[in-house]
């Protein structure tokens, strides 16, 4: 198999099989992110990707799902994609749907038709990088679109009929800009249909642009309380039908539950941790986190 970031997934998807479509990641920008910098963006050649398919046949893994991996491996073509989907069908008749991270941008080269007809051949529940809709913090952090961007991409997921799920990163714009975040994010969500909203907090390691910012003094970081703020206002200010989950290893409490059902609950829960550890054992708690 050919994987050259090795396997990168959310904790939801630890049961699937995964085949690398893509290498590296098609923007590389982002100030908080060195993912894949060892890692060059390139498309993985058919024969690569044909043979690492019949490798997962002979494998006594039982999966019915492909995580796809790379970056952002929804950035091919929708032809590469059916062809794709092909041969896994071919090889691995078990497989019932295939997913992976993705950034919105990936919608840029398929139209409603396009991903009606991924859908129907199985793509689905990718994770795409929204991680903000404040337009300012998108700068900030290079992130390379803005929300009118992630509103009229994912709008076609939607009318595709196609289920999608969403990311938001806390703690992203550091001290003093968690509120902003945190509502600016809940009201692109609140045009769209994400059936997941999944959300973690930034954890900086050392070798980010933004590490460098926070040394000199360009960049200052959240406080856990402020954190655990900003999240319980994202929730607040939510207000469509979905799932929402925060169990990522970057959070200091793992949280989940229904919108609009559960946000009291999960509102209370935050609150009860901030309460009850206060701080300095929360900063204790990301200091620990070694890897994501
Ligand atoms: S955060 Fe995602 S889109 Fe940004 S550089 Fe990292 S992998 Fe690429």
């Amino acid at each position: 198999m050919h994987f050259s970031s090795g396997i990168n997934r959310p904790p939801y998807e630890a049961s699937d099989g995964f085949l690398q479509i893509t290498s590296g990641c098609s923007h590389g920008k982002c100030e908080f992110c060195t993912f894949y910098k060892d890692s060059p963006f390139k498309l993985s050649p058919m024969e690569e990707i044909e043979s690492d398919i019949k490798e997962l046949m002979q494998s006594d893994w039982d999966f019915d799902r492909i995580y796809l991996q790379g970056a952002d491996p929804f950035i091919r073509r929708t032809e590469d994609l059916i062809k794709i989907a092909d041969l896994i069908h071919y090889y691995l008749p078990q497989v019932r749907s295939i997913g992976g991270y993705a950034r919105v941008d990936n919608l840029k080269n398929k139209t409603v038709e396009q991903l009606k007809e991924l859908a129907d051949i199985g793509y689905g529940y990718f994770y795409f990088g929204v991680e903000s809709g404040d337009d300012k913090l998108l700068d900030r952090m290079h992130k390379g679109y803005h929300a009118d961007f992630v509103l009229e991409q994912c709008r076609k997921m939607d009318n595709a009929g196609m289920p999608w799920i969403g990311n938001f990163l806390g703690g992203l714009g550091g001290h003093n800009w968690g509120l902003s975040h945190a509502r600016e994010t809940a009201k692109v969500y609140n045009q769209l249909k994400p059936a997941m909203i999944y959300a973690s907090e930034l954890t900086l390691f050392p070798d980010t642009p933004l590490s460098a910012d926070v040394a000199a003094g360009k960049y200052e970081e959240a406080t856990e309380t402020e954190r655990i703020q900003e999240m319980q206002e994202f929730i607040r200010c939510l207000n469509i039908p979905t799932i929402f989950r925060a169990e990522h290893v970057t959070m200091p409490i793992r949280i989940n539950g229904r919108i609009p059902e559960d946000k009291d609950g999960m509102i209370n829960k935050l609150q009860k941790v901030l309460d009850e550890r206060g701080e300095e054992s929360l900063h204790n708690y990301r200091r620990r986190v070694s890897s994501l």
